[in-house]
This record gives C-alpha cells, sequence and structure tokens, in this order.
C-alpha cells in the first residue's frame, strides 16, 4: 500500500535535535493534510453517532457503506461474510442498483480477492483487479459493474475474520492511500460491532419466544389439568361426605376423614392453580370491603392452629389496641396471609416460634410474619416469588407444595396496589412482610 503523504512530507528531526523549518510550501500542504484528516475523523465521528441510534443490521451496514464510498471516494462499497461452512462469502451488504443479483451470489473464499483478504487477515490494495489471477469474475459478470481497483479489510470478530469490507473504483482514478485503509479498518470495526449486536439481539429475540412458548405450554397445563381434575374431585368429596353420613362403624368413618382431607388438600392444590392462571391472564378481581386486619389474624390463625400446635410452635401475635380497618378484598387478604403463615409453619423446626404482627405506616396497613425456621439462602431470595419456584431441589424435598403459594401471595397484594418482601438470615429465619393502601387500591389514572 503507498505511504502515507502526510509522513512523507512530515519534517525529520536533526541530528543535534532542532527541526529545519519547513518550507511554505510544505507547510501548506500539511495543513492541507491535516485539515483533511479532520473531516474525516469528524464525519467517521458523526457515522458512528448514527450508528448507535439503532440496531436495524440492514440500516446500520448500509449508512457503513455509504461513509465508505464517500470517504474513500469510490464508485461502490460491499460488505462479504463468511458462510457457515466457511468455504463461500455471500453480501450481506453492497451499495449500487443491483443489490438484490449479487445478494443472490456465493463468492468462493478459495481464488476470490475477498477470500484472499480474508484469508491474510489483513487491509490489502489491489491496483488492477482484472489483471489478477485471483479475481472472481462470476460477480462482474452477473452485475452491470466492471471493478477495476480494490481495497479490502478483513471484519474481525473476536480477532477471527469473518468476512470483508471492500470499496471499489477510486471515483478520481488515482491510488489508495494509506488513510484510505485506515478509514476502512475503523468502518470495519464498526461493521463487526454492528453484526455481532444484531446476531446477540436475534438470539435473544429467539430465547425470548421460545421462552413465551415454554410458558404458554405451562400456562395451557394448569388452565387444563385444574379443570380436569376438579370434577372427580368433586365427585369423590360428595360421596365420601355421603358415606360417612350412612357409615356407624368407627374405623370405617376414620378411613372416609383420610379420604376427605386428602381431597380437600387436593382441592386446595387445584384452587392454588386456579388462582395463580387468574392472576396470570389479569382475571382475578377485587371485591372490595371494610375490616379489621385484627380479624382477618385471629381467623387465620385458628385455621393453622391445629398445624403449629402439631409441631409444638409458639404462636405470638402482635396487633394494635385499636381495630386497624382497612378497605380491601377480605378472602384474599385472608389467603395472603393464610400463605405466609402455612409457610413459616412448615420451613420452621418443631418447637421454633412464629411472629404476626400488624401496624399502620402512613396510609398503608403492613403486615408481618416471622419465623425462627430455615431461612432463605441470599441467592435465592430474588426467585421465591416467582411461580412453581421452591428453594429445595424437587428430588430431595422435605417439604411439600407446589410453590405457588407466594406467587398467589404477590399477585393478591399487588392486585391491592401493595408491596411484598422478604428479609431473611439463612439458618436463622425469615420475615415475611406486605403493605396494602388502607383506602384500598388507588384508581388507576
Ligand atoms: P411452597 O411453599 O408450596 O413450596 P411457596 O411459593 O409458598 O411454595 O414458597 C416458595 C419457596 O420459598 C418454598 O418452597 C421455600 O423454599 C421458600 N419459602 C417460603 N416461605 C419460607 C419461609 N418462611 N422460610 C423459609 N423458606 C421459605
Amino acid at each position: 500500500m503507498d505511504e502515507s503523504p502526510l509522513s512523507q512530507s512530515q519534517p525529520r528531526n536533526t541530528l543535534d535535535g532542532t527541526r529545519p523549518l519547513p518550507q511554505t510550501g510544505d507547510l501548506r500542504r500539511s495543513f492541507a493534510l491535516l485539515r483533511r484528516q479532520a473531516e474525516r475523523l469528524q464525519r467517521i465521528l458523526e457515522i458512528s453517532q448514527i450508528l448507535t441510534s439503532t440496531y436495524d443490521l440492514e440500516e446500520l451496514l448500509q449508512i457503513i457503506l455509504a461513509a465508505a464510498t464517500e470517504l474513500t471516494k469510490t464508485e461502490a462499497a460491499s460488505i462479504l461474510l463468511l458462510s457457515e461452512g466457511g468455504t463461500e462469502l455471500r453480501f450481506a451488504a453492497t451499495t449500487g442498483r443491483d443489490r438484490e443479483k449479487l445478494m443472490a451470489l456465493r463468492v468462493p473464499v478459495e481464488n476470490s480477492l475477498a477470500g484472499t483478504i480474508l484469508r491474510s487477515g489483513e487491509p490489502m490494495v489491489f491496483d488492477n483487479v482484472q489483471q489478477d489471477p485471483r479475481h472472481f469474475d462470476g460477480v462482474d459478470k452477473k452485475v452491470a459493474f466492471e471493478s477495476r481497483s480494490l481495497l479490502g479489510v478483513p471484519l474481525l470478530m473476536r480477532d477471527r475474520p469473518v468476512g470483508v469490507l471492500e470499496a471499489l473504483n477510486k471515483t478520481d482514478n488515482t491510488v489508495f492511500s494509506e488513510e484510505d485503509g485506515q478509514v476502512m479498518m475503523t468502518l470495519a470495526a464498526q461493521a463487526a460491532v454492528a453484526i455481532e449486536n444484531a446476531r446477540l439481539v436475534t438470539a435473544l429475540q429467539k430465547a425470548y419466544e421460545q421462552l413465551n412458548r415454554v410458558d404458554q405450554i405451562k400456562s395451557d397445563f394448569i388452565a387444563i389439568a385444574s379443570h380436569e381434575l376438579r370434577t372427580p374431585l368433586g365427585l369423590i368429596l360428595g360421596y365420601a361426605a355421603m358415606l360417612k353420613e350412612d357409615v356407624q362403624n368407627p374405623e370405617t368413618t376414620e378411613q372416609l376423614d383420610v379420604v376427605m382431607n386428602s381431597a380437600l388438600r387436593l382441592r386446595d392444590l387445584i384452587d392454588d392453580m386456579v388462582n395463580v392462571q387468574h392472576i396470570e391472564e389479569g382475571k382475578a378481581k377485587l371485591v372490595l370491603s371494610e375490616f379489621a386486619v385484627q380479624d382477618v389474624v385471629k381467623q387465620v390463625v385458628q385455621a393453622v392452629s391445629e398445624l403449629y400446635t402439631t409441631k409444638e410452635q409458639e404462636m405470638l401475635i402482635s396487633l394494635p389496641a385499636q381495630p386497624l380497618q382497612v378497605k380491601a378484598d377480605r378472602d384474599k387478604i385472608t389467603l395472603v396471609l393464610n400463605n405466609l403463615l402455612t409457610n413459616a409453619i412448615k420451613f420452621t423446626d418443631p418447637r421454633g416460634r412464629i411472629m404476626i404482627s400488624a401496624e399502620r405506616q402512613n396510609g398503608d396497613m403492613q403486615v408481618h410474619v416471622a419465623d425462627t425456621g430455615i431461612g432463605i439462602p441470599a441467592r435465592e431470595i430474588e426467585r421465591i416469588f416467582d411461580r412453581f419456584y421452591q428453594v429445595e431441589p424437587h428430588l430431595t424435598r422435605q417439604h411439600g407444595g407446589l410453590g405457588l403459594g407466594l406467587a398467589i401471595a404477590k399477585g393478591m397484594v399487588e392486585l391491592h396496589g401493595g408491596k411484598i418482601w422478604v428479609e431473611s438470615v439463612e439458618g436463622l429465619g425469615s420475615r415475611f412482610s406486605f403493605s396494602v393502601p388502607i383506602g384500598g387500591p388507588k384508581a388507576v389514572p
């Protein structure tokens, strides 16, 4: 490649360290060159700014090619990328009229100038393309274009050549300069980043679509399974209740109780699935009423009393002396509290302690359920409110459950315009809290 005109005209230092005074002509040429370089840099900077404003790969590559022809003063420019097999290059973008035709063409890596540049991994200039035995004439033949001179630089991704940026035919019929090479290298680096970004965005989009599909399958499964399970379960519960009334034998009555309790447990699990589905689909609606939170706490503690007394756990309740009135969906708040409390009991060893408290915080009602249980590892905290998420791996699980209780609680609290959170230390215990506005959910503007 030609040496840069700027370096040719640069005055050299003399042996004693002084510089000879430049001649006026030299100075003028140096200034002109400097100004041209400054203009090119300015243009490259402008292009970089445009490039960061869009992720549309085609648009980005066209901007890069337009800059390449403009800055190197050439008739055409193209970007060729290595195909998957690594034996061919295909046009990823090109200037000019015959775009469609070019895009359909394949250029062999073996025996083409683009392939030669790709393999060398270095910028290369071909001043007389037609005379070069490595020239692949399959392109010129297909389109109304004759390549005369060519400057090509490799596109590097993580130091690996993956394609070539080419500028063709100097418009003023001069030869390519070192400056042209530098401009092209800068543009090639930008093209490589744009291509890599586009690849990442496409991969991310694909992964996201796949995730959505899987999520949809999961939602469909929940909807179908809960619907199909409900009917036979209703029958089991109905017949078990009928039989219980008829039988006199205490042993059979006891066995029927086991059947009924198991069926009721199943019904709770199915209800959880339906609840989570409703939240997901935005079908869950609030039925607001005014009530004192103390009443709900007492009701839920009463409902779970068998669970914690069996484990000989201590239940401490700390509530305001005055009724803490709140406008909310009582059933849903009951469900939230029930889920938090049954978890606290489940994940706390026998003879551990559970503490419930409620208070008014500005315009919110805040409820806390603390325990001295197994706690939650810090890295898991973010995920425990996700559907079906359980800290224990399912194959070695010691505690039952579907992993829906907290997702439902979160959905219900958020429906009220509230928040739910947890503080926990692994091995020491957890404190789950939620808050909802006392006056009911704020109207959506
Ligand atoms: P489930 O209790 O059915 O597994 P949840 O959604 O209620 O589902 O809880 C999700 C996970 O969060 C639990 O499996 C458990 O790992 C963790 N977790 C919930 N509450 C507690 C708690 N009080 N102490 C320790 N871990 C808890």
